[in-house]
């Protein structure tokens, strides 16, 4: 596939092939658009079927990641990165400081941190080729609390526009996954006199989730029909399909899973039975926050402030919605748009 007429193209800046023939390494980096600033995204390694899949991909998530710095109000534009082959089989600390030095040649144009199939420890090797890096390990930490935070901090926003509440007293949200981010949300949500609904795969995280949140527990599929106000999809991608659609009894979707609606045409058909979707990337952009905060100068409370304007993005993005006709999620790729295509108009003038 040639790059310019990919589907995927989308008016990206920059994108390279890097080789190193010590490591094998064989990677893309993709600059989708440094309007408000560096990009920033993760580097994932997979082990792409081909080349094209690799291009496709890369050119995907760095479009991402310029919706969701954009939203996140970071002074970052965004980029992605990709390593073709098998993180687990294929992976030496040595490839890693090779790409540490090809992401040194873009000077800066591209701030490298961890995705799926890189780590905090591959973060600290790639350092040892550039100062371009976030997440290394013992600067940064786990991203999932902010993430819960920022979820709570959506969920809480999305019930004061959805069912005019100023608090979640007696809210009853069904949380999926119980994990890193879906645990500690629970735990928030409990706190704050919500009534839980929660399932996992993991019997030990329901049994806990019992009986530290007095949560009631259901089976995998059950979550689809439970009696709440608000879902909360904290587990897989691509859950709000046609057939959960018109299962949900909830008014509110607002979750940390990436890629929750299957299709586009899902986020419609929320919007048509008048359930109100906080666009994922928006809401769990917590953990992207906290990495541009991480540093020799983190301040947890700025830090933490700043995941909390989630609930006041998610505001914009509803008023948006509401003002033009919109589903939640295009309105909130037009408010993204707006705020990094600014920087292009300046430009031109
Ligand atoms: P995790 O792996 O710690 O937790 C996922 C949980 O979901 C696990 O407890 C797992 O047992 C459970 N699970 C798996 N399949 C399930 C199913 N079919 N039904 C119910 N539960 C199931 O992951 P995490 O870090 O908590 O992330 C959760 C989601 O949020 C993921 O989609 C992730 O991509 C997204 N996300 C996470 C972060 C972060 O900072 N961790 C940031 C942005 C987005």
């Amino acid at each position: 596939m040639s790059l310019f007429s990919s589907p995927h193209f989308d008016n990206h800046e920059q994108v390279v092939y890097c080789h190193d023939e010590a490591t094998g390494l064989n990677a893309i980096i993709a600059v989708h658009n440094t309007n408000r600033g560096p990009a920033l995204g993760g580097c994932r390694m997979w082990d792409y079927a081909s080349e094209d899949d690799a291009l496709t991909d890369v050119l995907r998530l760095s479009k991402g990641m310029t919706y969701k710095n954009a939203l996140a109000n970071l002074p970052y534009g965004g980029g992605k990165s990709v390593i073709i082959g098998d993180a687990k089989t294929e992976k030496t600390p040595a490839m890693m400081r090779a790409m540490g030095r090809l992401v040194d040649r873009l000077n800066g144009t591209y701030t490298i941190a961890e995705d799926v199939g890189t780590t905090p420890d591959d973060m600290t090797e790639i350092r040892r080729g550039t100062a371009h890096v976030k997440g290394v390990k013992g600067e940064g930490g786990d991203p999932s609390p902010a993430t819960a935070y920022g979820v709570f901090a959506g969920i809480k926003a999305s019930v004061k526009y959805k069912l005019g509440k100023d608090d979640l007293t007696g809210v009853r949200v069904a949380v999926q996954g119980l994990g890193h981010v879906g645990y500690d949300l629970a735990n928030q949500l409990c706190v704050a006199g919500a009534k839980l609904v929660v399932t996992d795969i993991n019997q030990t995280a329901m049994a806990r989730a019992e009986k530290e949140l007095n949560a009631v527990t259901v089976p995998l599929d059950d979550i689809y029909d439970a009696d709440v106000d608000v879902y909360a999809p904290c587990a897989l991608g691509a859950t709000l399909t046609e057939t959960t659609i018109a299962r949900l009894k909830a008014s509110i979707v607002a979750g940390s899973a990436n890629n929750q609606l299957a299709t586009a045409a899902d986020g419609d058909h929320l919007a048509q039975r008048g359930i109100l979707y906080a666009p994922d990337y928006v809401i769990n952009a917590g953990g992207v926050i906290h990495i541009y905060h991480e540093g020799p100068d983190y301040d947890h409370g700025q830090a933490f402030a700043h995941v909390a304007g989630i609930g006041d993005v998610l505001l914009e993005i509803y008023a948006l919605a509401e003002s033009e006709g919109l589903p939640t999620h295009t309105a909130a790729d037009r408010l993204a748009e707006r705020k990094f295509r600014l920087g292009t108009a300046q430009q031109a003038a």
